[in-house]
């Protein structure tokens, strides 16, 4: 094992489960093949199964933006796969608004 692909493994293996879900449905045309495979390893040892990632992939073609290229757009302020966009203020220390700015926002983020 390469030592990338160890600094990969470690970084899957502390990851939440939700933000592997995301990687492998949302973000899956940015991974290599390698990538895909170590995830999918990873969500079955965590007893998510085939059907599962495909449910969730089904919800995220639903519900995410995508790019031109099929990747999904990610979130301005983390990095979940966004579900809406539209302007917003940049802000200073994530407090002060700046300037206006476009904004795409997860489900955690999207404004009420
Ligand atoms: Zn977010």
């Amino acid at each position: 094992m390469e030592w990338d692909e160890k600094k990969l493994l470690l970084n899957i293996r502390a990851a939440d489960t939700d933000d592997l879900l995301d990687r492998i449905t949302a973000y899956r045309a940015t991974l290599e093949i390698q990538a895909i495979e170590m995830i999918e390893r990873e969500l079955h040892q965590r007893g998510v199964n085939a059907a599962q990632i495909t449910a969730y992939a089904g919800i995220c073609r639903q519900e995410c933006l995508f790019d031109a290229d099929g990747t999904a757009k990610m979130c301005s302020l983390c990095r979940r796969p966004a579900v809406a966009q539209g302007w917003g203020w940049h802000r200073l220390m994530q407090k002060v608004p700046v300037f206006p700015r476009w904004l795409r926002y997860c489900k955690n983020h999207k404004p009420a």
